[in-house]
C-alpha cells in the first residue's frame, strides 16, 4: 500500500475504476484513456514500483498475474484473434504510474514496438 498511488487507491475502492476481474493477489480494470478496443490494466494488489523490482519472492505472483490475464483476455473476446501483453519499465520506457502493471491490447491489429 502507498499512499500517492492511484492504482492502491482503486485497489482500496478509494478511487472509481471499471473493474473486471479482482482475486486476492490481482486485479484487472480498463484503462482510463485506451489506445486499443481491448485495453485491460492487469495489476499485482502489492505495491512494486516497476518490473525492474520484482524479486525471485514475487516469482509465483507474476506467474499467477500472466494466467489472469490470459483469463481477461478470453473473456474480453480477444484471445483467439491475438492481443498484446506489456509493461513499461522506467522513463524511457515510457512508464507513467509506478506501480507494477500489464497493459492487455487487443481488439485491432498491433504493429511495431515503438
Ligand atoms: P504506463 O505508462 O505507466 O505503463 O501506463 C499507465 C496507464 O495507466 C496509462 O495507460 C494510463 O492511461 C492509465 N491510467 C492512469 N491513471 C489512471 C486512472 O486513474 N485510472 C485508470 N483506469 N487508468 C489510469
Ligand atoms: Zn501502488
Amino acid at each position: 500500500m502507498h499512499p500517492d498511488c492511484i492504482f492502491c487507491k482503486i485497489i482500496r475502492g478509494e478511487a472509481p475504476s471499471t473493474m473486471l476481474y479482482e482475486d486476492e493477489q490481482v486485479v484487472a480494470f480498463k484503462d482510463i484513456a485506451p489506445i486499443a478496443p481491448v485495453h485491460v490494466l492487469i495489476v499485482p494488489r502489492l505495491h512494486i514500483p516497476s518490473a525492474a523490482e520484482v524479486t525471485e519472492e514475487n516469482t509465483a505472483l507474476i506467474g499467477h498475474l500472466i494466467v489472469v490475464a490470459a483469463r481477461v483476455a478470453r473473456e474480453q473476446g480477444v484471445a483467439e484473434r491475438g492481443y498484446r501483453l506489456v509493461t513499461n519499465v522506467g522513463r524511457e520506457g515510457g512508464q507513467q504510474v509506478y506501480h507494477l502493471h500489464w497493459h492487455l491490447l487487443g481488439g485491432r491489429q498491433m504493429r511495431g514496438l515503438g
